[in-house]
């Protein structure tokens, strides 16, 4: 989608700092983290937020989570939160589908 800042990101036209990439999914670290740790985990593929997930692309959002598994790993990072807004009034201000992955400090519940 070519007024979309993370396919822009993707794209490789909007520097970012990788963390993870194969064919279909794409991790860098957040430009403004909210954690020690703070990433972001996209399908490369634009979907607009979890609202949007169908039965035709949903084989994507559950290699999101096997990504998520790995690069946790092997940062050696157990424990850690994910979130995913759904919508402005969620607090979502990127209309691409993302995981934020944070970790690094004690979380509190419910979110704000
Ligand atoms: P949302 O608010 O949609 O849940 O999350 C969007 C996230 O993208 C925010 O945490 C924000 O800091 C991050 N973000 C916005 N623009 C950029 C950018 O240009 N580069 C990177 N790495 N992160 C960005
Ligand atoms: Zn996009």
């Amino acid at each position: 989608m070519s007024d979309c800042l993370f396919c822009k990101i993707v794209g490789g036209e909007i520097p970012s700092k990788k963390v993870y990439e194969d064919e279909l999914v794409y991790a860098f670290y957040d430009i403004d983290p909210q954690a020690p740790t703070h990433f972001l985990v996209i399908p490369k593929e634009h979907i607009a937020s979890c609202g949007a997930v169908t039965p035709e692309n949903s084989a994507v959002v559950a290699h999101c989570f096997e990504v998520i598994a790995k690069v946790t790993k092997d940062l050696g990072i157990e424990e850690f939160r994910v979130v995913s807004n759904c919508g402005a009034s969620a607090g979502q201000s990127v209309f691409h589908l993302h995981f934020h992955v944070l970790a690094g400090r004690d979380m509190t519940w419910p979110p704000g």
